[in-house]
C-alpha cells in the first residue's frame, strides 16, 4: 500500500480552490515497472487527478506520493536519449558562452541523473558537482568522473551543498521541479546556493504547449506541476528570485527554460518575459473554461484512438509499442490498453527490457524485436522523440511497417528523407 495524500492547497500560493481539470482514476505508478515474478502480486495504485489554481495558475497533480516511492526504482537514464545527449552540449556551450563562466566558476545541477550534462560543462572547462538522490545514477555519474553528492536538493541539504563547493554561478535545474513536491523549499535553496550575481537556471515543460498540444498523457505521479511562466515568475517572487529570462525549448513536447537571480541582482530582464506572459495570458491558461474545453478534446482523442486501435485487431493486424517512459504508462492507463490490443512495446533502455509495464503488465523487449516479429503498426507512445525513433527504424519501415503517432489525434507517419510527414486517420 502506498500512503499517498491529498493535497491541502496549491503548491504555489496555497489556495485551496482548486478545479478540476482530468480524473485518470486509480493508477500504478508509472516508473514502477515489474518483473515477472511480481506481476501476480497486488500492484498498489494511487488517484490520479488533475487539478487548476485559479488563483496562481499553476496546473497540479492533486495528490502526493512519498519521494521514496516515486523514486526508489527510478530507471530513466538522459543518457539513452541521443537527442538528450545533443541538447546537453547546446545547452552547455549556450551557457558557458552567456555567462562566460572559467574554470574557477561552479555549476550546480541539481537531480543531475547520470551526470549528461554536467559532463558537457566538464568538457568546456568549468566545476561542476551534481546533486542526484538516486544511488545508481549518482554512483554511474561518479565513476565517469562527474562529481555527485547521492542527496534530494532542497533548503536542508542546500547548506551542505554549499559548504562542499562554494557558491554556484549556475544552478542548474532540469526536469526536475515538476517532481518536487515542496517547490518553495527547492527555489530557496536554489537562491541560498547562488553567488551574488549568479543565476538558477530551471527548465521544465511548459504549461503553454501541454494546452495548446493535448499533451494529458504527460500527467503521472511523479510529475506533480506544469508550470507557465506566470506561474514561475509568481513562485520564484515568493522564493527570493526574480525571473529574469525564458526561452523555448525543444524537449519533451516543449519546455521552458526559466532563467532567475536574486532579486536585486545586477542584470535586467530580458523583452522574452513579458512577451510570454502575455502570450500565456491570451491562451487563458489561468482560468478553468479552457481547461475544460482541454479534458473534451482529451476525452475525444481516447475515443479516436481506442477505434483505430480495436479496428486494427479485427482487421487482424499486430500493434506494438515503441517506448516505455511514464508518458506512455499515463496514456495507455487513461485508454485501458493492455496486452489485448497492444501484447508488447519495446524500448532502447536496457533497464527496463525484461519487465513489465506497471498497471497493465505489458512485456517490454528491446527494439530488435521489430525486425525480428515485424507487427504491422508501431505505436509511438514517446512522440517527443518521433523523427528519431522513425529514422532509426528505417529498416522496420522499409519492410512495410507503419508508424502511428498517438496524439493530439491518430496519425500515421510515412518515413520521409528530411521530416516524418503526417498522414491523419480519417475519421
Ligand atoms: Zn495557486
Amino acid at each position: 500500500v502506498i500512503e499517498s495524500k491529498r493535497i491541502s492547497g496549491c503548491r504555489v500560493c496555497g489556495s485551496a480552490a482548486l478545479s478540476p481539470v482530468l480524473d485518470y482514476g486509480r493508477t500504478a505508478l508509472a516508473n514502477r515497472f515489474l518483473r515477472a515474478d511480481q506481476c501476480s502480486s497486488p500492484e498498489p495504485t494511487v488517484p490520479l487527478r488533475l487539478v487548476l489554481c485559479p488563483g496562481c495558475g499553476l496546473v497540479q497533480i492533486d495528490e502526493n506520493v512519498p519521494p521514496k516511492e516515486l523514486f526508489q526504482n527510478y530507471v530513466y537514464v538522459t543518457g539513452t536519449s541521443d537527442q538528450a545527449v545533443r541538447h546537453a552540449k547546446r545547452l552547455a556551450k549556450g551557457i558557458v558562452e552567456r555567462y562566460q563562466l572559467g574554470p574557477t566558476d561552479l555549476v550546480l545541477e541539481a537531480a543531475s541523473n547520470d551526470g549528461t550534462v554536467l559532463k558537457a560543462f566538464a568538457e568546456l572547462g568549468v566545476r561542476t558537482l551534481g546533486v542526484e538522490p538516486a544511488l545508481n545514477l549518482a554512483a554511474k555519474a561518479a565513476g565517469e568522473g562527474v562529481d555527485s553528492v547521492s542527496v534530494f536538493f532542497g533548503e536542508h541539504s542546500a547548506g551542505y551543498v554549499k559548504e562542499r563547493s562554494g557558491p554556484a554561478a549556475v544552478f542548474l535545474a532540469r526536469h526536475v521541479l515538476a517532481h518536487v513536491p515542496d517547490l518553495h523549499g527547492f527555489l530557496r535553496g536554489a537562491a541560498s546556493c547562488l553567488a551574488e550575481d549568479g543565476v538558477a537556471m530551471v527548465e521544465c515543460p511548459h504549461l503553454l504547449p501541454f494546452y495548446q498540444n493535448l499533451e494529458f498523457d504527460t500527467v503521472y505521479h511523479e510529475h506533480m506541476c506544469y508550470f507557465s511562466a506566470t506561474v514561475l515568475k509568481t513562485l520564484g517572487g515568493l522564493c527570493g528570485l526574480e525571473l529574469i529570462d525564458v526561452e523555448e525549448v525543444d524537449l519533451h513536447g516543449g519546455s521552458i527554460l526559466s532563467t532567475f537571480q536574486p532579486i536585486g541582482g545586477p542584470r535586467f530582464a530580458t523583452p522574452a518575459v513579458e512577451e510570454m506572459l502575455e502570450r500565456e495570458a491570451e491562451a487563458g491558461l489561468v482560468k478553468p473554461e479552457p481547461w475544460a474545453a482541454f479534458a473534451r478534446m482529451a476525452q475525444s482523442a481516447k475515443m479516436q484512438l481506442l477505434a483505430e486501435l480495436r479496428r486494427l485487431k479485427l482487421a487482424g493486424q499486430k500493434v506494438v509499442g515503441y517506448g516505455a517512459a511514464a508518458k506512455g504508462m499515463s496514456l495507455l492507463s487513461y485508454l485501458g490498453v493492455g496486452p489485448e490490443l497492444l501484447p508488447y512495446i519495446v524500448d532502447k533502455n536496457p533497464y527496463k527490457q525484461g519487465l513489465y509495464t506497471p498497471g497493465h503488465h505489458i512485456p517490454v523487449y528491446g527494439t530488435e524485436k521489430l525486425l525480428t516479429d515485424r507487427p504491422d503498426v508501431v505505436l509511438i507512445l514517446a512522440w517527443n522523440f518521433a523523427r528519431e525513433i522513425v529514422s532509426q527504424q528505417a529498416g522496420y519501415a522499409a519492410g512495410g511497417g507503419r508508424f502511428l503517432l498517438p496524439l493530439p489525434e491518430p496519425t500515421y507517419l510515412t518515413p520521409a528523407k528530411s521530416a516524418a510527414k503526417r498522414v491523419a486517420v480519417a475519421a
